[in-house]
């Protein structure tokens, strides 16, 4: 899925604490990191992998020691990620519901 305005399709919603939902969903961005995974590096690519975001506090996700988004074989991470955070954050919905 490319970027896109508003919101990106979601494919998997947690609920926090407080009642506000954290999207994961697809995210093309762009890597250095091979599909074998970390930490091989080579070229700039563009990939489709994952990202969630908390819509009460704002947080978006990591994996673990790396600045970046998901790649396309982390999205059990990603998963595991975005619920532990729901499970933990007390945030409620944003007013402006974005
Ligand atoms: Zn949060």
């Amino acid at each position: 899925m490319p970027p896109e305005a508003g919101r990106p399709t979601v494919l998997v919603q947690f609920l926090t604490l407080g009642g506000a939902d954290v999207d994961l969903y697809e995210y093309r961005f762009e890597t250095r990191y091979l599909p074998i995974g970390r930490p091989y590096v080579g070229d700039v690519r563009t990939v489709d992998g994952f990202r969630w975001q908390c819509r009460g506090c704002g947080e978006v996700g990591q994996p673990a020691l790396f600045t970046t988004d998901y790649l396309p074989k982390e999205l059990p991470e990603a998963r595991t990620h975005a619920n532990s955070h729901a499970s933990a954050c007390r945030s409620k919905p944003r007013p402006s519901g974005t």
